[in-house]
């Protein structure tokens, strides 16, 4: 098998280089009167970072990127819209499996960071026929986290480098593989959540075919309830999931407080624009595109792949 290694030396900084470009001179003034140790701490940070940036580019020239419409028959411009009455059935239905296939395993997250790198290593390499070997590093603090309170993690596309701001429970296997598809260079979000579900759901671990039911469930129940936070707990009540997991559900959404749901929804809509500005069909690519797209696949008569990978 053909592999290549991408370096990602920037997520093996006991820091993330980009605080230290950010912050580094604003820290220094307030610690010490004088911004020019931030400055010099600040060049540093940059000078190591654009260097594993550029190493990083020249190991991914020799990558063999999937081709998501020939392999999925599905991608970002062509998604087939799944049904109302489909999504309230594929609820149901993955409410059932969850509860049967209930997994109390909650594994240490720098071993849970390896073990889904591997499985995402594996799955793309099925594809591909090429191992992209990347780092397993994650840091839990970032300046990103306060930007962005709604994000669960972050990847800087440029550098690799993945936070994950909260422990996300029986949620975190697909929050990491879904950081960790933008570090293997894939930067379109509706990408990196079908190739984490498609990785995880067919890895026969039941730990992480938990998490890739349990993020398609979330992501289908944020489509029928909308942005209101009191329809999603309903959607997850009527869901008629075992106790670990409603309260797991209802985690996700808890009840913001008015200055944070104002900040939030701000960014939010810049994000959104952000998204939409560069090819993708916006937030909605997180959960309509991402459960469309995995309908679509189901459906396809053309994929390369086998449908059954698309199954719940
Ligand atoms: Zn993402």
């Amino acid at each position: 098998m053909d592999d290549i290694r991408i370096p990602n030396d920037a997520t093996y900084s006991p820091i993330a280089l980009t605080d230290v470009m950010v912050a580094a001179p604003i820290a220094a003034r307030v610690l010490l009167g004088a911004t020019l140790p931030g400055r010099v701490l600040q060049a540093a940070a940059f000078g190591l970072y654009a260097g594993s940036v550029a190493k990083d580019w020249t190991a991914r020239q020799g990558m063999k990127r999937i081709d998501f419409r020939a392999e999925f028959g599905s991608d970002v411009d062509h998604l087939v819209p799944q049904s109302d009455a489909d999504r309230r059935s594929e609820i149901a239905r993955l409410g059932v499996l969850l509860n049967e296939g209930w997994t109390d395993d909650h594994v240490e997250q720098a071993l849970l960071a390896k073990r889904v790198d591997e499985v995402l290593t594996d799955y793309m390499a099925s594809i591909t026929g090429q191992r992209v070997e990347t780092s397993h590093r994650i840091r839990t603090v970032t300046l990103t986290s306060l930007v962005f309170p709604f994000a669960m993690g972050a990847c800087d596309m440029l550098s690799g480098d993945v936070a994950i701001f909260r422990d996300t429970g029986i949620f975190a296997p697909h929050i990491i593989a879904h950081e960790f598809v933008h570090r293997k260079g894939y930067w379109k979000e509706l990408h990196a959540q079908a190739l984490a579900y498609l990785a995880l759901r067919n890895s026969g671990d039941p730990y992480l075919v938990q998490a890739a039911r349990a993020e398609r469930l979330h992501r289908q129940l944020r489509v029928v309830a909308g942005e209101d936070p009191e329809a999603f707990k309903e959607a997850v009540d009527e869901a008629g999931l075992r106790e670990e997991l409603h309260d797991a559900f209802l985690a996700l959404r808890p009840d913001p407080g008015r200055l944070q749901s104002i900040v939030s929804d701000g960014m939010k809509q810049m994000y959104d624009m952000r998204l939409k500005l560069t090819g993708q069909n916006g937030l909605s690519d997180y959960d309509l595109g991402f459960t469309n797209f995995l309908h679509t696949f189901a459906q396809s008569s053309s994929a390369r792949q086998p449908a059954e990978q698309a199954r719940l």
